[in-house]
């Protein structure tokens, strides 16, 4: 061993881009973090009280940040997939986790499947005004009595000469109360099982859609939630998304997606928390020391960033096979599940290390708590996504 040999010292403080983001990624994330930070965080306590302001959707079409991935034909930036996981982290800023949800619904889950399964004219008459943020749309899925058992919905859409008849409810739709047109999840034929389904798009002014109900909820409070009621609501054919007979499918293939950047959007949620919480053990004081300088805490924080770590990594490299024309479904579903499952522990992690300052409003954690919580719901239960794992090894 030659005395001259260099010592190697970790810079833990270096930045590390993953390999999926480009340094137009880095200058995207620059770009929609002043954005967010400047235009959107400063209304979030407002936001929790009265929902978030509807301006919100032009404003971001006018920057480009709902078409990032979306072609440049319908008024998009062309982007790739990262692009859209840059923007769900990014809106972690906000400290507003129904916006991110309002708008990731409307970026990732509604708007999607238009431009997969779409008519040029349904791409022109939906897509392109929901990318300038001039149309709001929701996703309609959930019914008061289907929700993981997606094939047990019950709202049928019925052939009448040229129309189809919509009848039924959808609930806990969010932007449900905002929106101008929703992706609608029907069955046209109740005996084909898995091909009688049909997504429509659906106008939330055409006659007989009756936004019945604000639902009231434990977090997301910046998010309306709405239960929608279809009364012989009459639609074209032609407003059938997909083939008809194919909506399961079409829907099965948005739930990835939206399952994806959920768990995107719960690891940079549990990340800012913990950078949160890192600052406080480091000034506030017991016992004659930073509470970040006992044992014990630390070694939560230790198990907090391997944790929030390891769900990073799933994410981006589930994305990584996913942008390439993957379909890891199992993956999708494990990264769901388990960045979920970090993100509310490690906000509750949080809450303790704050003590009673982490029970109260003014510190924001609990929020962040509030607002994970519905990530282990929404877009499919933790069990759900148990079963979709366990069944992909043929048990
Ligand atoms: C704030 C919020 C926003 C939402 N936004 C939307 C939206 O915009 N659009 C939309 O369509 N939906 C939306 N949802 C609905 C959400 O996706 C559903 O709540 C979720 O899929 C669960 O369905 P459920 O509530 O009917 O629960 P259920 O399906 O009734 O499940 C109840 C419990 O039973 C368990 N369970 C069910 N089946 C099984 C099984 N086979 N094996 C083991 N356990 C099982 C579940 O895991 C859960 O713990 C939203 C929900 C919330 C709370």
């Amino acid at each position: 061993m030659s005395a001259a040999e260099p010592v190697l010292k970790p810079d833990h403080a270096a930045r590390r881009p993953h390999f999926i983001f480009t340094e137009e990624h880095e200058r995207l994330r620059e770009s929609i973090h002043a954005f967010v930070v400047k235009e959107l965080a400063p209304h979030a306590e407002r936001w929790e009280e009265e929902t978030f302001d509807d301006w919100v959707f032009p404003r971001m079409g006018e920057l480009g940040f709902l078409g990032l991935s979306m072609p440049e034909a319908y008024g998009g930036q062309g982007g790739d997939y990262p692009c859209n996981l840059v923007l769900a982290e990014e809106l972690v800023h906000a400290q507003c986790g129904g916006l991110a949800m309002g708008l990731a619904v409307h970026t990732d889950m509604a708007t999607p499947p238009i431009l997969a399964f779409g008519t040029e004219e349904q791409k022109q008459q939906y897509l392109a005004p929901a990318i300038r943020g001039q149309k709001i749309s929701c996703l309609g899925i959930t019914e008061p009595d289907a929700g993981s058992d997606v094939a047990g919905i019950r709202t049928r859409a019925v052939k009448d000469g040229d129309d189809y008849v919509i009848n039924g409810s959808k609930t806990y739709i969010t932007n449900g109360h905002r929106a101008d047109f929703i992706v609608l999840v029907t069955k046209t034929d109740p005996d084909a099982g898995y091909d009688g389904f049909t997504l429509f798009l659906v106008d939330m002014d055409a006659p007989g859609v009756t936004r019945e109900k604000r639902l009231e909820k434990l977090g997301m409070h910046a998010s309306d939630t709405a239960l929608l009621a279809f009364q012989d609501v009459r639609v074209p054919a032609s407003a059938a998304l997909g083939e008809v007979g194919k909506g399961f499918y079409h829907i099965m293939w948005e739930l990835q997606g939206e399952r994806l950047i959920g768990a995107a959007g719960c690891v940079a949620g549990a990340q800012r928390v913990f950078d949160q919480t890192l600052e406080y053990a480091r000034s506030r004081t017991a016992f004659g020391r930073p509470i970040g300088g006992f044992q014990v805490t630390r070694h939560k924080f230790a198990e907090m960033a391997t944790k929030i770590e390891a769900a990073r990594q799933m994410v981006y490299t589930t994305a990584w096979r996913f942008m390439n024309g993957e379909y890891p479904v199992r993956e999708i579903s494990m990264a769901k599940v388990f960045s979920a499952r970090v993100a509310v522990e490690v906000a509750d992690e949080c809450i303790q290390i704050h003590g009673g300052a982490g029970y109260m409003r003014e510190y924001g954690v609990e929020r962040v708590w509030r607002d994970m919580r519905l990530n282990r719901i929404g877009a499919g239960t933790d069990e759900i996504m148990l079963e979709v794992i366990g069944r992909s090894y043929g048990l």
